[in-house]
């Protein structure tokens, strides 16, 4: 069986000071983690080395918000994979739904971001999911399967993680309900076409809905913003039950 993958957003949220004081709250919460389950936290760029210091020896791994597509060049403000996999980052978040609407990112680059992620031995978490509108118009299906379609071209499928993150439920306190959210996990799985892909929930996660969502049988894990934050709030969800 594979693990259960627990992951942590920060999205931009967290100095080098308030990442320590994280570190030494979340230390001794998750001393006791059963092994079926793997822990990540994708902090900002910045607070990666500070991050990856104060959990060593935890089995915490961290993750990246993004990674660019291309080996290096011209593109000021950006972050390569080679430079992140110096950090000891191993996996990278892409597709997410906040860049996807503030930078205009589209399933082309996204899909080429993934391919350059694995190139450099990390595993690209895509996120993936329908707006309120696409939901209320029975668009919800389509829209993921083309997410998936193109964002997964020639990818490898043993080395991926899909979260499935409906805009609507992120950051509004409306988790999906977890039938619904197993429903399209299940779809996803299928349209990957590898039935081992661990497939995530995410929108709005938190120790009140954490251990419905696991006991779904086709909910591999949780991609987890707000409630990451907190030290006693995530690692409640990462000892779900
Ligand atoms: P949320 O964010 O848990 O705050 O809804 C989830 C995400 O954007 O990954």
């Amino acid at each position: 069986m594979a693990k259960a993958v627990i992951a942590g957003n920060w999205k931009m949220h967290m100095t080098c000071a308030e990442t320590r004081e994280f570190a030494a709250a979340f230390r001794p919460l998750i001393s006791d983690l059963p092994d079926d389950r793997q822990v990540l936290i994708a902090p900002p760029f910045t607070a990666i080395p500070t991050l990856s210091r104060h959990l060593e020896g935890t089995g915490v791994a961290i993750a990246a918000q993004n990674v660019h597509w291309d080996e290096k060049g011209a593109y000021t403000g950006m972050v390569s994979a080679a430079m992140l996999v110096e950090h000891g980052v191993t996996h990278a978040i892409v597709g997410h739904s906040e860049p996807r609407k503030y930078f205009s990112e589209s399933d082309e680059q996204i899909n080429l971001r993934a391919r350059t992620a694995q190139k450099h031995g990390l595993i690209p978490i895509l996120c993936v999911g329908e707006s309120l509108d696409q939901r209320e118009t029975g668009e919800t299906e389509r829209v993921i399967h083309r997410q998936i379609e193109q964002g997964l071209e020639a990818v490898d499928p043993t080395r991926l993680i899909v979260a499935y993150e409906p805009i609507w439920a992120i950051g509004t306190g409306k988790t999906c309900a977890a039938d619904e959210a197993n429903r399209i996990c299940g779809l996803i799985r299928g349209w990957v076409g590898h039935k081992d892909v661990t497939v995530q929930y995410g929108g709005s996660v938190n120790p009140a809905t954490i251990d419905d969502l696991m006991a779904q049988s086709d909910i591999d894990g949780v991609l987890v913003g707000g409630a990451s934050l907190d030290p006693a709030s995530f690692a409640r969800i990462a000892n779900f039950r």
